[in-house]
C-alpha cells in the first residue's frame, strides 16, 4: 500500500516537469564577467535583478578552454561541448597558405542576404564550421521541426553560433543599419524582419547624445582616462555623440550605435519583433529565443571594465533586460511557461595601464611585434627556406614555402618556435601542436589549451601570456582571451518553469549549461555535451 504522504509528494513533484516550457529564452551578455556584474549588482532595478534574485545563481562558472572568445564562448554554451570538439576555436582562424585571417563562420557559399560580403561588417555567415549539436538543433529534430528556434545579436558569429545549424539567425550589420541574415538560412528575409528594418530606428538615433542614467555620484572611478579609446568618434568622456562623426546616419553612425548600450533597446525591439512575427511560445510545443547582447563587449574593448561607460551600459541593460522579460512571458502566456537562462561567453582584462597604475605587473603583449620577432628569428634559425609566422591571439600558424613544400621539419620548426616563444617576457609557457598532449602540464594551464584546440584550424604553436598580461596591438582598450579568472569567470543564472531559486557557490563549467537547460526543456542534451545537467537547479530535485 502507498503511504498518502508519499504519492501527495510524488503528485506534487510530478507536474512541475511534466510539461515542457512554451518558450525558453538564452540570453548572453558579451564580456560580462563575474567581478563585473557582481560589483553592478546592487544599481539593478530591473530585469537583471529580477534574474539573480529569483533564480539559481551561478557566480562562479568557468571557461574551460583557451581562448575565451566570442564565437568559442557562444558554441559552448549552446552545445556543451569545449572548442575540442565544436571546432569554433577563435574569432579568426588564419589560412596557413595565405597567412591571411579570417571570420571563423565565413562561408562564401552561404552569403549575407542584401549584403555583399566583401562590405558585411564581418565575414561570418553560416554555421558551416560549426561541428557539434546544438540545444537548437536537438529541439527542432525532436519536434519535427514544431518547435521554432530564433536567434538575435549585435553580431554574426555569436547568432550563428546560438542558432545552429537547424535554427534562424539574425545579426545587426553596421554597414546597413539593419538586421540580417544568410542564405544558409532563407532565400528571402521574413516579412515581420522586412517591416522591422523599415521602421529605420538605427537612424533615430544619430542625433542623440549617450549621457550617464544615473547621478554622476554613483558611478565609481573616473570618467575620462587615457588608456579609453575615443571609438566612433564618440570621444572618451561623457556626453557621446552617437553620429559617428557623420552629417548623416550610416555606417559610421551605427557603429557608434554598436558601441553603446542602445544598440541593446534595438536587439530587445527586434527580438520583440521575432516573438511577434514567428509567433513563438503560443503553443505547447517549445520555441528558442536566443538573444546574444554585444554592445557590453565593445564597451568593455573600448572603455574598459571599470569605466564609467561600462558601469552606465549595465544598469542600462538592466533595463532593457526587463523589457525583454516582460515580452517573452506575455508571448509565452505567463511565468509559469518560461524558462530563462543567462550567461556570458567570456569575461575581460582591465586596460594593463590601469592595472598597472595600481601596482600590478599588468602590460599589453602586442601580437604584431611578437611576430616581428618571431619571423626574423626563423629567418635566423633557417635561412635557406621560407617560413613564415602568423600570431591570431595566443595561436601561432606558420606558413610559407618551406613548409608547403616540406623543405624542411615541420615539427623541427614548431618546436623551434615554441622554444623562442617560451623565453619570451610576458610569456609563461609555448607548445608545439606536436607536444600539445604529451607534454607536462606543470602548471594546468595546458589543460584548457588542449580544450581549445581543434587540428587544422588552431594554430601551430600556442602560447599562453602570464596573468595581467593583455594581448592586444591597439596602444588602448583591452582585450580577452586567456583561462584568468578575468576572462575565464562568468556567471550563470537559471530561471522559471521548473528551476529551484537560490544562489549556489559551487563551480560550474560553462559546458554544463546546455545539458541542465536541455532538461528543463524536456530534451536530452546535444550530441557532444561535455558537461551534465546539475541537479540542485531542478524545483523537484531531492
Ligand atoms: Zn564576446
Amino acid at each position: 500500500m502507498v503511504r498518502p504522504l508519499a504519492l501527495a509528494l510524488v503528485l506534487v513533484a510530478l507536474p512541475a516537469l511534466a510539461k515542457p516550457p512554451r518558450l525558453t529564452l538564452f540570453i548572453t551578455v558579451d564580456a560580462l564577467g563575474t567581478d563585473l556584474l557582481l560589483r553592478s549588482r546592487p544599481k539593478f532595478k530591473s530585469g537583471l535583478r529580477q534574474l539573480l534574485d529569483g533564480g539559481a545563481f551561478y557566480p562562479y562558472a568557468r571557461v574551460q578552454y583557451a581562448k575565451a572568445r566570442t564565437a568559442p564562448g557562444h558554441a559552448t554554451l549552446i552545445t556543451g561541448a569545449n572548442p575540442w570538439r565544436h571546432g569554433i576555436v577563435d574569432n579568426r582562424v588564419v589560412d596557413r597558405a595565405t597567412g591571411v585571417p579570417s571570420s571563423v563562420f565565413r562561408d562564401d557559399t552561404h552569403p549575407v542576404l542584401e549584403v555583399p560580403l566583401n562590405v558585411a561588417t564581418e565575414g561570418d555567415t553560416s554555421p558551416l564550421p560549426l561541428m557539434a549539436e546544438t540545444l537548437g538543433d536537438r529541439l527542432r529534430i525532436s519536434t519535427r521541426s514544431r518547435g521554432k528556434v530564433v536567434a538575435l545579436s549585435g553580431k554574426g558569429r555569436a547568432a550563428i553560433a546560438l542558432a545552429g545549424r537547424l535554427g534562424q539567425a539574425y545579426w545587426f550589420d553596421e554597414t546597413v543599419g539593419k538586421f540580417v541574415t544568410g542564405t544558409w538560412y532563407t532565400k528571402e528575409f521574413p516579412s515581420w524582419l522586412k517591416g522591422f528594418n523599415a521602421r529605420g530606428l538605427a537612424d533615430g538615433y544619430f542625433s542623440q547624445q549617450w549621457t550617464p542614467l544615473l547621478p554622476k555620484a554613483d558611478y565609481l572611478g573616473e570618467d575620462e582616462r587615457t588608456y579609453e579609446v575615443d571609438a566612433a568618434n564618440m570621444g572618451r568622456a561623457f556626453p557621446h555623440p552617437l553620429n559617428g562623426g557623420a552629417s548623416a546616419p550610416g555606417p559610421r553612425s551605427y557603429t557608434a550605435l554598436a558601441i553603446s548600450p542602445f544598440s541593446h533597446d534595438l536587439l530587445v525591439q527586434a527580438a520583440k519583433a521575432a516573438l511577434e512575427g514567428e509567433a513563438l511560445g503560443k503553443d505547447d510545443v517549445t520555441d528558442l529565443l536566443a538573444v546574444s547582447f554585444s554592445g557590453t563587449d565593445r564597451v568593455f574593448h573600448a572603455y574598459g571594465p571599470h569605466s564609467w561607460e561600462m558601469q552606465d551600459t549595465l544598469y542600462r541593460l538592466d533595463r532593457a533586460l526587463g523589457e525583454l522579460l516582460t515580452a517573452a512571458e506575455r508571448a509565452a502566456g505567463g511565468k509559469a511557461n518560461l524558462v530563462i537562462v543567462l550567461s556570458a561567453d567570456h569575461g575581460g582584462a582591465a586596460a594593463p595601464e590601469h592595472w598597472a597604475s595600481e601596482g600590478l605587473p599588468a602590460q599589453r603583449l602586442n601580437p604584431k611585434e611578437l611576430a616581428q620577432g618571431l619571423n626574423q628569428e626563423l629567418k635566423a634559425r633557417f635561412p635557406q627556406v621560407e617560413v613564415t609566422a602568423t600570431v591570431e591571439e595566443l595561436d601561432v600558424y606558420l606558413g610559407g614555402k618551406g613548409l608547403t613544400e616540406s623543405k624542411v621539419d615541420g615539427a623541427t620548426v614548431r618546436r623551434a618556435v615554441a622554444d623562442w616563444l617560451s623565453r619570451q617576457p610576458g610569456i609563461t609557457l609555448a607548445v608545439a601542436r606536436d607536444d600539445l598532449y604529451t607534454a607536462p602540464d606543470v602548471g594546468g594551464l595546458l589543460a584548457p589549451l588542449r580544450r581549445g584546440y581543434y587540428a587544422g584550424r588552431s594554430g601551430d604553436v600556442l602560447y599562453m601570456p602570464r596573468p595581467y598580461l593583455v594581448v592586444s596591438s591597439e596602444p588602448a582598450g583591452t582585450n580577452h582571451s586567456t583561462p584568468y579568472s578575468y576572462d575565464a569567470q562568468v556567471p550563470v543564472v537559471f530561471a522559471g518553469k521548473g528551476v529551484k531559486p537560490g544562489t549556489r557557490m559551487n563551480e560550474i563549467s560553462t559546458t554544463d549549461v546546455a545539458p541542465t537547460l536541455g532538461a528543463l526543456m524536456e530534451l536530452g542534451a546535444p550530441a557532444s555535451a561535455e558537461g551534465s545537467p546539475r541537479p540542485e537547479v531542478f524545483a523537484n530535485s531531492r
